[in-house]
């Protein structure tokens, strides 16, 4: 006999990429929406009026009307290894780095300490809405062991992998080429396709790698093309200068990934603040995504993301908090950001678009969009529970509104993880790894 579940509030999700004018074909509304859960897929979507007669005696049902309920929020590049070090005062990308990442990565060399963090981050994931997440750890296979066993406890879709770093950094950071290859396989052969969770083969960046650590994680690639390749790209320009010094073969940043084997479909390159367009051209045609991380690309000083340019290539685009150089884990605020960084370059992101980028939109840029990211039949029931009351300015701010676009983009403006009254995985109500308390 399935399960059968039913949630009862206003439901939006994205049918498609609703552009730059909120083309309202490419979103479904219902004002008062019910969600049919069966077996955690979803079985059914439509008006409750329509729906309701049709339940058999045994649905639970559960009613949340007064809410929205959206598609279940996707991180397409945060650190769980930096969250003691959100909000470090002061430095760009390079000396951000060595001042306050690498030492607090260290810490991750005890397994205790790696299991502790990845308990809370997970729980903060969940706790902001976030049902997905691309993670990276740190060079510890320790560290990858901890994120995926938290993820796995909860039922957490989570994709990850060991960091991959051999120079240019701390000596207690650095592995070689041959061990970045024998761990990463190790863990992937342990990791990936358990239950929810997904590798990532994850060169830092191709500062702290060799030209043989990179080509190591490129073979590996090419070994196992249904694993996600997991870097940042291009982030500040004196990180570009480096890499142009480094490697005098390359055409450019990404040319060296391209060289080494990196730049495939299911790889994400995070920021992306500086490419030419035949960069941009290069990704489409190879199927590489870029994880658009504004908070971070703000609060470091990096530069303001061309996602027109990226879009009109045809490149897959997620957002990313990019937490510790992100400054929120919730994709509400960074949305907010979002949506500023692109009015700076005279670009739109009007509500339904900012939910694309967040839900289908991140689930197309991860290869993952036949399973999350809207509500179409079959997919996996992750989802949000979004209230509009979160706060006494967002609750008479929202009243005002007239329709679900304008609603929907002051509550992006407006909100934060008070914004989240429940959160769905597979229709069951996310609990913590902690307590029995609902997230
Ligand atoms: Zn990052």
């Amino acid at each position: 006999m399935a399960d059968q579940k039913a949630f009862r509030a206003s439901i939006l999700h994205c049918l498609g990429n609703p552009g730059d004018h909120d083309d309202p074909a490419q979103v479904e509304y219902f004002a008062d929406g019910l969600l049919l859960v069966e077996d955690g897929h979803v079985a059914a979507l439509g008006e409750t009026q329509n729906m309701l007669p049709g339940l058999s005696a045994d649905t639970e049902l559960t009613d949340y009307t007064g809410n929205l309920i959206v598609p279940g929020f996707i991180d397409c590049h945060v650190h769980f290894s930096q969250v003691d070090i959100i909000g470090s005062y002061g430095e760009q990308l390079l000396d951000w780095l060595e001042r306050y990442a690498y030492p607090a990565e260290e810490a991750f060399a005890e397994a205790e300490h790696a299991d502790a963090v990845a308990e809370f981050f997970v729980d903060e994931l969940l706790r902001n809405g976030t049902t997905t997440a691309l993670v990276f750890p740190t060079v510890h296979p320790q560290s990858v062991d901890a994120i995926f066993k938290a993820a796995d406890k909860r039922g957490m879709r989570l994709l990850s992998g060991k960091v991959l770093m051999d120079e240019n950094c701390p000596q207690a950071l650095r592995d070689d080429a041959e061990s970045a290859y024998t761990q990463s396989l190790q863990l992937l052969e342990k990791w990936h396709g358990r239950n929810r969770l997904r590798y990532a083969i994850t060169p830092r960046f191709a500062v702290t790698s060799s030209e043989a650590q990179l080509k190591a994680a490129g073979k590996l690639a090419a070994e196992f093309p249904d694993v996600h390749v997991h870097t940042h790209l291009a982030e500040h320009l004196d990180e570009v200068d480096l890499i142009a010094k480094k490697f005098p073969w390359s055409r450019s940043y990404l040319d060296v990934y391209e060289q080494t084997g990196l730049v495939r479909e299911r790889s994400v390159f995070a920021h992306c603040l500086h490419l030419d367009d035949t960069d941009r051209q290069r990704m489409a045609e190879l199927g590489a995504a870029i994880a658009f991380c504004p908070t971070s690309n703000l609060f470091l000083g990096s530069g303001l993301f061309d996602l027109r340019s990226a879009r009109d290539r045809g490149i897959r685009v997620g957002v990313g908090t990019d937490v510790g150089g992100g400054t929120s884990l919730n994709m509400l605020r960074t949305l907010s950001e979002a949506y500023k960084v692109l009015h700076l370059q005279g670009q739109s992101m009007p509500g339904f678009k900012a939910l694309y980028l967040a839900t289908l939109g991140a689930a197309n840029a991860l290869y993952l969009d036949d399973r999350i990211g809207n509500f179409l039949t079959g997919k996996e029931a992750d989802f949000v529970v979004l209230n509009y009351d979160a706060s006494s300015i967002a609750k008479r701010r929202l009243k005002r509104t007239r329709d679900i676009a304008e609603k929907l983009f002051a509550l992006v403006t407006l909100g934060d993880d008070r914004s989240i009254s429940a959160v769905h995985l597979l229709g069951e109500r996310a609990r913590s790894g902690h307590q029995s308390t609902s997230i």
